[in-house]
């Protein structure tokens, strides 16, 4: 049989078998996983799959393709083995990223309006697109509400609120909205910009008394999207003048959509009125990354910036960087550029020793109760020790080396470690840190129990 006709057969198939497979896994998953996917060849019951990178192919083959391999044998018995790829030309157009996303619609049109904005509208990073954006679970919603945003042409919900703590994307999906409106249809008219200089630029035009010329700005516009709209809480003149632009705009059916790094009702400083308002529309927050989504992002970072990154230490910064992606993006960042500079491999030991402070910065919070709990318990003495005045030995050593290794594991100062071992003096907490550590350097046996503690609580 043809090659061909083969490959046209079991397309029909590999559309099924991915309709499958979406059900099975969820929209989050597939199109960051499953939809990169395509078929590459079938010929004899052999079925070849491509992926673009390589990344990915690990990723699949540890994760999914035990299903992928069952769902084929379902669809056509026949085949006896189903491979992956990497094929970099195969991916499909929604996995390559646009460099220049306002030269996809670039033309007069485009221009003009651009310059029309430039006086307000913020820049633009052409970084920050729908493409470059990885979608997870903690922020699938925001992103969907962003993309309904960005493709409608009637207003969907007005405003769309995003809010989510610092570095988790606001940002980002807001010039990915701006962009993708520019490229489609430079006719309309988005202004983009910070609270901040919304703050800045009223300011200076009730200084310079062009109000009006500041309100005409907004007056034709079609989307505005304002960032971190907290920084106005608080200010009143700029709140109200805020407020009015904002009806003017939903009056006139204009979309808005608004960042905050929290939800409206919870803005303090907002007025009450303001904070209802805001909330009318549709209110996405995003939330904490979880491992998986920490894992593709670096993926894709690590792609962009063709660096070949062994998958372990991806997985080992996915676990340790859990703060935000900002974060993350960085701390991959340095290490590619450490490697670069010193023309080596990147491995496991480089990673932890460019990034030990990111790393430390990242551990988890120990808090002295949980100190004092863990010690009691190696020692065998009761919690009510650690603060009693009680000087024995047998309670007294233990309660030392709890404070050692509270002075060790925690961020307090010597006088609030005193405090919480039953109102000691700093002084007394100074002398139980020199101890252990002179008892440390004399005895093997009690170091390596001190150790094995840290250890323990530090896990
Ligand atoms: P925020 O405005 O919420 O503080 P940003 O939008 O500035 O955060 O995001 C911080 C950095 O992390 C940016 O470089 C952004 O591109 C990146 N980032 C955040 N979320 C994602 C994501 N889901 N996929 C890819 N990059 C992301
Ligand atoms: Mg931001």
């Amino acid at each position: 049989m043809l090659p061909g006709r083969d490959l046209g057969a079991a397309s029909a198939k590999w559309e099924r078998i991915q309709r499958h497979l979406r059900d099975e896994f969820g929209d989050a998953v597939f199109k960051s996983w499953l939809r990169p996917l395509t078929l590459g060849q079938a010929e004899g019951g052999e079925i070849v799959l491509f992926v673009p990178t390589r990344f990915m192919r690990d990723w699949v083959d540890r994760h999914y393709m035990d299903r992928i391999r069952r769902r084929w044998n379902e669809e056509d018995p026949a085949v006896r083995s189903v491979q992956i790829r990497v094929h970099r030309g195969k991916s499909p157009p929604s996995a390559v990223t646009s460099r220049t996303p306002a030269g996809e619609g670039a033309g007069a049109a485009e221009q003009s309006a651009a310059e029309g904005q430039a006086d307000i509208s913020a820049p633009l990073d052409p970084r920050l697109t729908f493409e470059n954006f990885v979608v997870g679970k903690s922020n699938e919603l925001a992103y969907a509400a962003a993309r309904r945003v960005a493709e409608a042409t009637t207003v969907p919900f007005n405003p769309l609120f995003l809010y989510g703590g610092v570095g988790l994307g606001k940002t980002h999906l807001m010039h990915a909205i701006t962009w993708h409106i520019r490229a489609r249809d430079p006719s309309r008219r988005v202004i983009y910009l910070s609270a901040e200089k919304f703050m800045y630029q009223f300011i200076r035009a009730l200084r310079y008394r062009n109000t009006m010329a500041f309100k005409d700005q907004f007056r034709s516009v079609d989307v505005l999207m304002i960032d971190d709209v907290q920084f106005i809480s608080g200010r009143e003149t700029t709140q109200e003048e805020f407020f009015h632009t904002f009806n003017a705009l939903v009056d006139q059916n204009r979309q808005i959509v608004i960042s905050a790094d929290k939800s409206p009702s919870d803005l303090e400083g907002m007025k009450e009125r303001m904070r209802s308002r805001l909330g009318w529309g549709l209110v996405a927050d995003i939330h904490q990354t979880d491992y998986e989504l920490r894992l593709s992002i670096l993926q894709a970072k690590a792609d962009h910036l063709e660096a070949s990154v062994p998958l372990k230490v991806l997985e080992f910064l996915a676990h340790k960087i859990v703060s935000n992606v900002r974060e993350l993006e960085g701390a991959l960042n340095r290490v590619v550029a450490h490697a670069t500079l010193v023309g080596r491999d990147i491995t496991l030991e480089a990673t932890q020793e460019v990034l030990h402070d990111l790393l430390r910065a990242n551990a988890r919070r120990v808090t002295i109760e949980e100190i004092q709990k863990r010690v009691a318990e190696h020692f065998n003495i009761r919690i009510a020790d650690m603060h009693s005045a009680r000087r024995a030995r047998a309670v007294a050593r233990p309660r030392q080396v709890a404070m050692y290794l509270a002075k060790q594991l925690t961020s307090r100062s010597l006088p609030e470690i005193g405090r919480k071992f039953g109102g000691r003096d700093h002084t007394t907490v100074m002398h139980a840190v020199r101890k252990v550590e002179e008892l440390r350097s004399g005895d093997s046996d009690f170091s390596e129990d001190v150790e094995l503690l840290r250890r323990m609580i530090e896990s």
